[in-house]
């Protein structure tokens, strides 16, 4: 009998515990989740949250009582420090667990820090987590009350843009539905090199549309910009040429910013020789699986990809919600082969499908694969995206209580994007 453990109860993680057990439930393998938080969070709806269209309980989902139901054990700790020579996870509360195989599904540490005054313990607000979302929605009641300048975007070195796009287009979306758009300057800035980038030199036509978005929605933008601090009220920019040299230094005010950091790697795995890259990210191989130890495999936004390209502000590669299923797939496949003596053959597609809300309509990309050169590339917009995330939403909330993907509704959202399967 083996013992699977996953350390992270997000996107990834469930998912891997619910598929992992199903491929494995004729076997007498014990599963287990460990997670610091006692509840599932649905981040993607997080921008919702921060602008009070949803309260944070309705995305939430209490893990243990749906994990036992599939005869997953749940343990609601965090992982202090991951010893892998030895198989093992000491916990926060001193306790070790061991585990034969491993599968890292913890997602970033937000990295506020490295920029001073940024973040919810600085100035800034965050959709990055579910709390975060919930602060952020208490500080904007207040913000409606007595508007002014407002700034949103990413940090240097942050790789997940779309969530600081959407942002932005769900809250100028509430303040003209308030009233009070004339009240608000918005600016967004971005470390990617031309909007529309997104990390990934951009998803078929995204830099004229999402160009063509802002101007509609008189959101003014920086791009190639790196935040030099954050003091109450006043953003310092720098944005710099193609060369990286200063181009301009900006002083922004503002009443409210919201901006999405860097990623890292959570401290239980930092400077692991093997296991990690210098930013705490686990490094695995086409089969999900990390290159010096075999028994250990990661899924989701805690893994390794190189940027796709030299940016002059440094960007980075996103891990979004499809592509992170296609390594899940691949992981719980090579799971299973190894715990019948064989070698990991399955690797993810890497396929990225998002929506991007924009709170009346919304923009879809699609990547296949995520990583150019690719087979399949475009970006449309229209009402129906909106649609499509709510769908979606539904989609996993279900899942995460009853370990089932719904193929009905899964089918309607491919159609919707004109995708007959995902291959
Ligand atoms: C605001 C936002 C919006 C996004 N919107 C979309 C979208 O619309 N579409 C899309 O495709 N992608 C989207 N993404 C990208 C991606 O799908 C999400 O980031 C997704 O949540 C990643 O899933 P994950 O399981 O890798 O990480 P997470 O969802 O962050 O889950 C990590 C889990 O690990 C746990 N954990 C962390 N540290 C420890 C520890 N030390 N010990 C134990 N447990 C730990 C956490 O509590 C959490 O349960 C979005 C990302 C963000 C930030």
């Amino acid at each position: 009998m083996a013992k699977i453990i996953i350390l992270g109860g997000g996107i990834a993680g469930v998912s891997l515990a619910y598929e992992i057990r199903a491929k494995t439930k004729t076997m007498d393998h014990q599963v287990i989740l460990i997670s610091d938080s006692e509840t599932f969070h649905f981040v993607p709806s997080n921008p919702w949250v921060a602008v009070n269209w949803r309260s944070p309980e309705s995305i939430k989902v209490p893990l243990a009582p749906y994990l036992a139901k599939k005869k997953i054990a749940f343990v609601h700790q965090a992982a202090k420090r991951l010893n892998p020579a030895e198989n093992s996870i000491e916990l926060a509360d001193g306790t070790e667990i061991t585990y034969d195989f491993l599968a890292i599904t913890t997602g970033p540490k937000l990295a506020f820090d490295e920029i001073t005054g940024l973040g919810p313990d600085g100035f800034t607000q965050s959709v990055c987590h579910v709390d975060h979302a919930a602060d952020a929605a208490n500080n904007w009641d207040q913000f409606v009350e007595d508007p002014g300048p407002m700034i949103v975007g990413a940090a240097q070195s942050a790789s997940c843009f779309g969530p600081a796009y959407e942002y932005a287009f769900i809250a100028e979306t509430e303040l003209r539905k308030r009233k009070i758009r004339h009240k608000v300057p918005m600016t967004y800035i971005s470390s990617e090199p031309y909007i529309g980038h997104l990390g990934l030199g951009g998803v078929g036509n995204s830099k004229a549309m999402l160009e063509g978005v802002l101007r509609d929605r008189h959101i003014n933008w920086i791009t190639n910009a790196k935040i030099d601090k954050v003091e109450e009220g006043t953003m310092f920019v720098t944005e710099v040429d193609q060369q990286g040299g200063v181009k301009k230094k900006h002083k922004l005010p503002f009443s409210y910013s919201m901006i999405l950091p860097a990623f890292k790697g959570i401290d239980a795995v930092q400077n692991i020789d093997g296991l990690v890259n210098p930013r705490g990210f686990i490094i695995v191989d086409e089969h999900q699986r990390n290159p010096k130890y075999h028994n250990i495999f990661a899924a989701g936004v805690c893994i390794a990809i190189s940027p796709l390209e030299v940016t002059p502000v440094p960007t980075g590669i996103p891990k979004t919600g499809y592509m992170i299923e296609s390594m899940i797939s691949a992981t719980v496949e090579n799971i299973a082969q190894m715990l019948a003596g064989q070698e990991p053959s399955h690797t993810a597609t890497w396929n990225a499908i998002c929506l991007a809300d924009m709170g009346d309509s919304g923009i879809a990309f699609v990547a296949m694969p995520q990583i150019p050169p690719r087979n399949v590339t475009w970006a449309r917009q229209g009402k129906w995206v909106h649609t499509a995330k709510v769908m979606f939403e539904k989609y996993h909330l279900r899942k995460v209580k009853t370990g089932k993907t719904d193929p009905i509704l899964e089918r309607q959202l491919l159609k919707m994007m004109g995708i007959n399967k995902l291959e």
